[in-house]
C-alpha cells in the first residue's frame, strides 16, 4: 500500500480556499495529458495513480534522474489526488519559519499558531513585529509548506529535487481557470 505521508511535491491552487469543483473532470484531464495512468487505488481517501507516459515531460528532476522503480519492480514515484472539505496544511520538516503576510518577517511561533488554528479556524494572531492581525493560513511559506483543499501530490520526491514544468502548470491553469503553485511536504 502506498505511503501517503512520505516526501512529496504538492500542487495546489494559489487560492487555497478553492476546490476543483469537478474533480472527476480534472482527473480525466490528467489522464488525457498522460500525467497519471491506470485506475485509482484509494488510500486514506486519496486517489492514487501510477505516473503516466508524459510525466517526465511535465515534472523536471534536478540532479540525478529519478529511480522510478525499486528492485522489486514497484513504482517508487506515484501520484495522489485529494480534495479536503476544509483547508488543509502540509509542510516539510526542512523548515525555515514562515513569514508574516503583512511585514514578511519570519515568525518562529508558527507551531503555536498552527495549534490555535486546529482548535479554531477563525483565530487571529498578532504579529510580534508589525502588530497586524493575520490568520495562520495566510502565513507565507515559500516552498516548504502550504495550504489548500485540492492537492495533486507527486510522492517519492525529496524537497527541491523536482519541479513542475511551467508549461504543465500553465495547462493546468488553463483547464481549471485558476492559478496553481507548488510546495514540498513530508508529513
Ligand atoms: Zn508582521
Amino acid at each position: 500500500m502506498p505511503e501517503i505521508h512520505n516526501p512529496r511535491l504538492v500542487l495546489t491552487p494559489v487560492d487555497h480556499t478553492l476546490v476543483a469543483s469537478k474533480l472527476d473532470e480534472l482527473i480525466n484531464y490528467l489522464q488525457q495529458q498522460e500525467f497519471i495512468s491506470g485506475s485509482a487505488e484509494i488510500v486514506a481517501e486519496h486517489r492514487c495513480y501510477s505516473i503516466g507516459e508524459n510525466f517526465l515531460y511535465q515534472v523536471s528532476f534536478l540532479g540525478c534522474s529519478p529511480t522510478l522503480f525499486s528492485d522489486d519492480g514497484d513504482q517508487d514515484i506515484f501520484i495522489s489526488i485529494i480534495e479536503h472539505s476544509d483547508v488543509s496544511f502540509a509542510f516539510s520538516s526542512e523548515i525555515p519559519p514562515p513569514r508574516c503576510p503583512h511585514c514578511q518577517k519570519t515568525d518562529k511561533s508558527w507551531r503555536q499558531y498552527f495549534q490555535h488554528w486546529t482548535e479554531n479556524k477563525n483565530k487571529q494572531e498578532i504579529c510580534p513585529n508589525c502588530g497586524d492581525a493575520f490568520s495562520f493560513v495566510d502565513m507565507k511559506w515559500k516552498k516548504n509548506g502550504g495550504y489548500g483543499k485540492c492537492f495533486i501530490q507527486v510522492h517519492g520526491v525529496q524537497e527541491n529535487l523536482a519541479v513542475p514544468n511551467p508549461a504543465f502548470l500553465q495547462s493546468l491553469q488553463q483547464f481549471t481557470q485558476t492559478e496553481w503553485e507548488y510546495f514540498f511536504a513530508d508529513n
